[in-house]
């Protein structure tokens, strides 16, 4: 749930948020739902679609309904911060390197903590973990991220995109996020997003000439971005909801978890794990 701000745009959407990350989330889980409502009804989430078009390498083809979408106006971003308590204390940009646990509790790079929860894509998990459970396959996406001048495709919020080589996906950054400002985000191929994981920038023309393909765009876009994600979406997850680990102060949770691939699942695995640990933590005193 990434959200980057545009800079040195040169055009209006300086400054503007851009989704990078998930495109938006579904509710189906009542415990989610009761938090999103909460969201909602704060104006940060909102409804954004049911229906997405559906294209092939050569066009639009049609529109296929789905569950509702949920989007949120300052980024997805915004709903991971407006969920957070008040009270904790985050800090970023600090890269852990080793997590143990024991039969009292755990340590965090040396530093003793009472529980750990590692809520991260498992390959990552398993560089904290001695013992972790071996990493299923994960796929990787590249985002291209297509600012342009003004709009010039067909009214749509976002189109899958069936049997083309290099994109799977344009999400509309503008309907999605309700400023309609002229911004396309591209999801690359995962295959081609793999060959180009060392060089995310590589892929940036060939993904303009796809979007400019399907969607029958002649314009080029003014601003350019490529994001890689070499851990978008595990290939297999577990329904489980999360795993407790080494004397079962550690936990792992994430979107591998709790029936995964998704922003719910990874709430989920996450949120069920917190109550495993508080509960564990709670007999223990
Ligand atoms: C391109 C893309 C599109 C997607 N589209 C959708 C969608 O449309 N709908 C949907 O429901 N889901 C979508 N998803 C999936 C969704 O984003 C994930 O399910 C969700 O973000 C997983 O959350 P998480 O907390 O498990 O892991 P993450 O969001 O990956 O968070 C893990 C965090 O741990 C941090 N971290 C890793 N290692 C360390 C370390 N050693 N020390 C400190 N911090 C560390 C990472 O920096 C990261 O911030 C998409 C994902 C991607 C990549």
């Amino acid at each position: 749930m990434a959200s980057r701000t545009m800079r040195d745009t040169g055009a209006a959407s300086d400054g503007r948020v851009v989704d990078i990350g998930a495109s938006y989330f579904t509710l189906s889980d009542p415990d989610f739902t009761v938090a999103i409502d909460g969201l909602m009804a704060q104006g940060i989430v909102r409804p954004w679609t049911d229906a997405f078009h559906v294209a092939g390498p050569h066009g639009l083809e049609g529109v296929r309904s789905g569950p509702m979408r949920y989007a949120a106006d300052g980024g997805l971003r915004s709903v991971v911060s407006s969920l957070l308590h008040p009270a904790v204390k985050v800090v970023f940009e600090s890269e852990a390197g080793e997590v143990t646990g024991d039969a009292s509790g755990a340590t965090v790079d040396g530093e003793r903590a009472d529980a750990v929860a590692v809520c991260m894509p498992q390959p990552q998990a398993a560089r904290l973990l001695a013992g972790a459970p071996a990493a299923a396959m994960w796929e990787p996406v590249i985002a291209v991220t297509c600012a342009f001048e003004e709009r010039t495709w067909p009214v749509l919020d976002g189109v899958f995109v069936n049997d083309d080589a290099v994109i799977t996906w344009i999400a509309d950054d503008g309907m999605r996020r309700g400023d309609e400002a002229p911004v396309l985000v591209a999801h690359v191929h995962p295959v081609l997003s793999a060959r180009h994981l060392d060089d995310a920038a590589a892929v940036i023309p060939a993904a303009i000439g796809a979007v400019q393909r399907v969607l029958g765009i002649r314009d080029y876009p003014t601003w350019v971005d490529a994001h890689r994600w070499t851990y978008a979406k595990p290939l297999a997850g577990s329904d489980e909801p999360f795993l407790l680990h080494g004397g079962g102060f550690v936990g792992l949770a994430g979107d591998a978890w709790s029936g995964g691939p998704r922003v719910e699942a990874a709430w989920l695995s996450g949120h069920r794990l917190g109550q495993a640990l508080a509960t564990r933590l709670a007999m223990s005193d």
